[in-house]
């Protein structure tokens, strides 16, 4: 890296990407290229000499960005979103330009120390107790993803089990979830080599508002240990991806404690809202948990990569992801008074998240994320007015935090399937917006997840227009 050649990019990437969010606006929000458009604008071979930064911003202005859906869209409000912010991007900036690798204390003492810092303070944020810090004995770690943290937690889960009942018993570990789960724990199931018939994916309904019944689980449970089946691994969710439902943590946790199941609490997105007092009640109970993720990367701020992790009891992770090759031998570790993070994780190397959170939190302050959190919450039950006010539409289940699910009504549920469908259809090719769908309790709903850290009232307002005018045009069209 040469320190002034890099000032002269990097000043003009900073630019482009202004540029970029200054006209955010003018591209349509999902793209609507076609598969294998690239190649046809592409040379199929890598070039042999050098090119111009100028030439590759070229490329990317005219080939790269219209192939892209903009998340940073103010009118993008589909999946999760994935905020950013200007002390994201300058972590981010720190971390990349650093480029430190660490993956033990030794190797970057102030990555280790940093990141432990960092995850005690977001612990204190959440008032998790203290158990989950390293204050208190516990600890936490970033990962990249909320799949990582819970394919580790099963691991750990899995070993510390099969400690006692001997590997061969694999097969008779049961991991246990609502159905509104996010597909990550099955996949986790998988990677750690739990059958995945041994997966318990428990129903759920309007009833409940989605979340999960205490008396199903416990039911299900005792019916697996009458039938031989040993009990391991429970994951109860804070705001499901599918429409925000809430698990309840403290009537979960009790039963995951009296059969001795490891039980994780993945808030990927919603944890986010839990450092406001007014949703913090969500995660009542949290203290019988054995382990607890979150995204800031979906709703606190901070730029794609960052998923928090902490668990009690960091020596049972440690027991099942710790490598010990030789030229990692060093006397800090051999100490036994340092965190290896790459004990912690799947990978060996390791990014350094942790400056990125601890600077999003430094510049924002608490206080300002909270705002933050309130004025997406704000935004969403302003749109949620919106369409509790037009007859042809309902809210489907209640919203809790910035995402509201609805759709237009219809008596017959194919065909009011077909009408939602094409609705959200007719939206996002319109360009002017992204939303995204979900099916629960076999309805198909809207979602619209407010989030992007550009959205205004006005972009709200703008969305419930262009939804109103397609479901016009749809209703002229097919008579419903
Ligand atoms: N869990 C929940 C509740 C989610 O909403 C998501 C993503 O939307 C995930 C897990 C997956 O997170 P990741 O992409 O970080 O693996």
């Amino acid at each position: 890296l040469d320190p002034n050649g890099f000032t002269n990019d990097s000043k003009m990437v900073i630019d482009f990407i202004a540029d970029y969010y200054k006209n955010i606006e003018k591209n349509p929000v999902q793209s609507q290229v076609k598969p294998g458009y690239l190649m046809t604008q592409l040379p199929d071979t890598a070039p042999y000499c050098q090119e111009s930064l100028e030439d590759v911003l070229k490329d990317v202005t005219e080939s790269i960005i219209p192939g892209l859906t903009h998340w940073q869209s103010p009118n993008f409000f589909a999946y999760f979103q994935a905020n950013a912010s200007t002390a994201g991007f300058v972590g981010e900036m720190l971390c990349t330009g650093l480029n430190v690798v660490g993956f033990n204390w030794i190797a970057s003492p102030a990555a280790t120390e940093l990141e432990s810092i960092v995850m005690d303070w977001v612990g204190k944020m959440l008032k998790l107790p203290s158990t989950f810090l390293f204050s208190g004995n516990g600890g936490g770690v970033l990962h990249g993803s909320t799949c990582e943290a819970i394919v580790c937690t099963l691991v750990a889960a899995r070993d510390e089990t099969l400690r006692m009942i001997g590997a061969e018993n694999i097969t008779k570990l049961v991991v246990y979830a609502s159905d509104q789960t996010h597909s990550t724990l099955l996949k986790g199931v998988k990677l750690v080599g739990i059958p995945t018939s041994n997966f318990r994916c428990l129903s759920t309904s309007f009833s409940s508002e989605f979340s999960l019944s205490p008396q199903a689980l416990e039911d299900a449970i005792e019916n697996d240990i009458k039938a031989g089946f040993v009990p391991l691994f429970l994951c109860a969710t804070v705001g499901t991806t599918a429409c925000g439902a809430v698990d309840p943590v403290m009537d979960l946790g009790k039963i995951a404690r009296k059969y001795n199941l490891w039980f994780h609490i993945d808030a990927a997105y919603a944890g986010s809202a839990c450092i406001c007092p007014e949703f913090r009640h969500y995660l009542d109970g949290v203290e019988l948990a054995d382990s607890l993720s979150m995204n800031p990367h979906k709703w606190l701020l901070t730029n794609m990569d960052c998923c928090c992790l902490w668990v009690k009891q960091p020596r049972l992770l440690i027991e099942s992801l710790s490598s010990d090759a030789e030229f990692l031998r060093n006397n800090a570790s051999e100490s036994n008074d340092v965190v290896d993070y790459k004990d912690w994780q799947i990978a060996l190397s390791r990014r350094f998240r942790a400056l990125k959170l601890w600077i999003v939190i430094r510049r924002h302050g608490l206080a300002n994320l909270m705002c933050h959190i309130r004025s997406d919450v704000n935004l969403a039950k302003r749109f949620e007015s919106l369409v509790a006010k037009d007859s042809r539409f309902e809210v489907v289940v209640r919203r809790r935090f910035s995402l509201v699910c609805f759709r237009l009504k219809h008596n017959d549920e194919c065909q009011g399937l077909e009408l939602n469908r094409k609705l959200l259809a007719a939206v996002n090719e319109s360009g002017r917006a992204f939303m995204t769908h979900a099916v629960v309790g076999g309805l198909f709903i809207i979602r619209c997840a407010i989030g992007s850290t550009l959205t205004e009232e006005r972009h709200v307002d703008d969305l419930w227009k262009l939804i109103q005018e397609k479901a016009a045009d749809l209703v002229k069209e097919t008579g419903a």
